[in-house]
């Protein structure tokens, strides 16, 4: 394991921000921390980061105590934005590399790389202050990996930025994990971290109410959403057995099922013996998981 962190607390007075944390991440993973406002996010990247102190509890980077590792191998992207305004998008990159123990010549190559490959080339020589948001959120993303850091931290990498950049940002983290570094993001926008995450913890108010793969997580509420294309009424499909929930969609509806087992009595009667158009038993989104186990939704 890379990150271990162990039973960790942090208390603010009386305030319990994060209680009794524990999760894993292995080298080279890409691990999504996901949680409502306030659930404690930004806490523990800051005590992962030494920035911030437990109030109780270990975290360890490849078996050391975060305390005591060298800063260079970490990459942090935080949550409130800032960069130099007056500095060239290319002197900022360079500054941050340098700063993290680079050499100018080294960055070179790399400089060049990231600014093509998040298409600021004609913005190179432009001061960071005269750039659109989303530009500037894309220097201060390369400047938080330009030294190469062995494990990157990105709180809401993806807050504000188009689709187009939400791609570009999505292609660079699968190339930096491919390239080794470990990944540890925060992310509101669920079909991100479903996309990219090998592994989560998902926070409430400080709790960790799951940490482990998205795949066991999916398991916890099995294949109980069936996609149907049919002329039955909504009334009709409501009283099948084992329907808990009906929701009608484009041309089709979605029911929610108590249990995947119930999903071919439902094929019998629907499909008459016939063949159908659609019928489709999918495991639920990360998004309905999300609301489900925050909420303590209808899922
Ligand atoms: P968001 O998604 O809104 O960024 P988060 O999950 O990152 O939220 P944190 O910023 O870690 O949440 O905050 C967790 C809780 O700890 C919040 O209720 C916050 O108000 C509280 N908190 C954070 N810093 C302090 C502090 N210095 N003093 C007191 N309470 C704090």
């Amino acid at each position: 394991m890379a990150l271990v962190i162990q039973e960790v607390t942090k208390r603010y007075q009386n305030f319990v921000a994060v209680d009794n944390l524990s999760f894993t991440i292995e080298k080279g993973e890409i691990f999504g921390l996901i949680g409502q406002n306030g659930a404690g996010k930004t806490t523990t990247f800051r005590m992962i980061l030494d920035l911030q102190e437990t109030t109780a509890g270990t975290i360890s980077w490849n078996g050391e105590s975060i305390h005591a590792i060298d800063r260079d191998l970490l990459g942090y992207l935080p949550e409130e934005r800032g960069i130099f305004p007056t500095m060239t998008v290319e002197d900022q990159l360079y500054f941050f590399g340098e700063l993290r123990g680079r050499k100018k010549k080294e960055l070179k190559e790399d400089v060049n790389y990231w600014i093509e490959r998040f298409e600021l080339e004609e913005k190179r020589k432009a001061k960071a202050e005269t750039l659109s948001k989303g530009n500037q959120q894309k220097v201060q993303l390369i400047a938080s990996f330009i030294h190469k850091p062995e494990f990157l931290i990105l709180d809401e990498p993806f807050s504000g930025l188009d689709p187009v950049n939400k791609d570009l940002l999505k292609e660079a983290i699968l190339f930096l994990k491919e390239n080794g570094t470990t990944i540890l993001f925060s992310s509101h926008q669920m079909e991100n971290v479903e996309e990219l995450c090998d592994h989560l913890c998902l926070l409430k108010r400080g709790v960790s109410l799951f940490s482990g793969s998205l795949l066991d997580l999916k398991k916890q509420y099995g294949k109980t959403k069936l996609t149907v294309r049919t002329d039955m009424a909504i009334e009709e499909l409501t009283a099948l057995p084992g329907v808990k929930d009906v929701t009608i969609g484009k041309e089709q509806y979605t029911l929610t099922l108590e249990d995947e087992s119930y999903a071919k009595g439902i094929f019998d009667i629907v499909s008459k013996g016939d063949y159908i158009e659609k019928f489709s038993l999918d495991y639920l989104s990360l998004d309905e998981i999300f609301k489900d186990k925050v909420g303590g939704g209808n899922v």
